[in-house]
């Protein structure tokens, strides 16, 4: 029996108990829980303690080593038939948004013990030790940058630069860390064979198209832009309209040019989230605007022909001026990876979709280090970062269930 390929033991009869996946979910939405369904879990809080508590209880139970890093992400690893490989990784993030939902990361760590548990309770043995991961600080709430335990993993951030970030209350990452006991000796240095994450979508495709499953095709590029334009500030009462200088109607004709310039780029995003008018007093003609605005496009080309689009709206204000600030490069997956997603949705009898991520994940950092590939289920009303957000039981399983079997694809195919 256990000299047999796994591919031939292997029907389209699903390996994973839904029931306790959701049990799961149920058990750690209580770590932070906020009374409305959401939950509160800031990174290195007593909360997430509590949950990092249930994380290595669970770890242990199934039969895990686990092993903590300097910066406090979680490896729990199951044995495969050969030591000698490296292992296949799997899992997200187990901290939240203040308000923040009880699936958005989550799911993606329980479906990883959930596919361990379908393992050991049929007795299949990949080739590849499997390892759970949970990532230190995806949110980026209490500590920015967001994302730098997967960071400081894949070496984007320097350790010692991350454990010295401090939150609003002047509390290091290092000192958070070691208030929860959780600032571990031992670098997990070992590239993965091939990395797999599940995700809610955090959008509204997926429902909308009434899709199961996402193949993750790769993760936005993003841009950020400071904008400044000038006016003249002069007296709301004496300035006759045809004399003034008004930086802020000459702001929003450019928000209404950001806006349209978004719209012709899809499937790129363009946003102005923040703005700031001086001196903001009612009866003073605004003299300057600062506009904050986001860029995300899944293409290089796409991200270009935006930012020339922008620059040209810009330069259209008389005395305005635009500064790039910030700039992360898109990230595509590995083909083969997202194949056998696709391949395991087909076989679980899942409609399944490409789709590029919107948000930033984890997974963007991992795919230095090894091939690597995301699932997204569908996220109701396309709802994230809020106590309303919501996958339903089914949703969470189908997902566990392809990210299982999309592992066992990729143990076959590599080893
Ligand atoms: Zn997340």
């Amino acid at each position: 029996m256990m000299d047999q390929p796994l591919a031939s033991r292997i029907g389209p009869t699903p390996l994973l108990d839904a029931a306790q996946l959701n049990a799961d979910i149920e058990a750690t939405a209580r770590f932070g829980g906020t009374g409305n369904g959401g939950v509160s879990r800031l990174t290195l809080t007593p909360e997430d303690k509590a949950v990092r508590d249930w994380f290595v209880a669970r770890a242990s139970e199934l039969g895990c080593s686990v092993t903590i890093d300097p910066i406090g992400n979680l490896f729990a690893s199951y044995p495969g038939r050969n030591a000698a490989l490296p292992a296949i990784m799997t899992g997200s993030h187990l901290d939240t948004q203040p308000g923040g939902g009880r699936y958005d990361g989550i799911l993606g760590v329980l479906a990883g013990f959930a596919a361990l548990r379908a393992l050991k309770s049929s007795g299949l043995v990949t080739e590849h030790p499997l390892t759970v991961v949970n990532w230190t600080n995806e949110e980026g709430s209490r500590f920015s940058p967001a994302m730098f335990g997967s960071g400081v993993h894949a070496g984007a951030i320097a350790l010692d630069e991350a454990l010295a970030i401090r939150d609003q209350s002047g509390v290091s990452v290092g000192q958070a860390l070691d208030s929860i006991g959780y600032r571990g000796s031992r670098s997990h240095t070992e590239n993965p064979a091939a990395y797999v994450e599940l995700h809610i979508e955090q959008g509204p495709v997926l429902e909308a198209e009434g899709i199961a499953i996402g193949a993750v095709t790769g993760v936005q590029g993003l841009r950020w832009f400071d904008v400044e334009i000038k006016g003249t500030e002069s007296h709301a009462g004496s300035t006759p309209m045809a004399n003034r200088r008004d930086a802020l109607t000459a702001a929003a004709r450019l928000i209404l040019d950001v806006e349209a310039i978004g719209r012709a780029h899809a499937p790129g995003v363009l946003t102005v989230g923040r703005a700031g008018v001086f001196p903001n007093s009612r009866n003073v003609v605004p003299g300057r605007v600062s506009l904050q605005i986001d860029m995300r496009h899944p293409g290089k080309a796409g991200l270009e022909a935006m930012e020339t689009a922008l620059r040209q709206a810009v330069a259209g204000q008389t005395d305005s001026r635009i500064e790039r600030i910030w700039a992360k490069k898109p990230v595509a997956f590995d083909p083969a990876c997202i194949d056998a997603v696709r391949q395991a949705a087909a076989d679980c009898g899942l409609s399944c979709r490409d789709i590029a991520s919107g948000a930033g994940h984890d997974a963007a950092h991992l795919a230095t280090l090894a091939p690597t590939a995301m699932i997204f289920i569908p996220s109701r009303d396309g709802l994230s970062h809020n106590e309303r957000e919501y996958s339903s039981p089914r949703q969470c399983a189908d997902g566990a269930e392809v990210l299982l079997r999309t592992l066992l694809k990729l143990d076959r195919r590599l080893a």
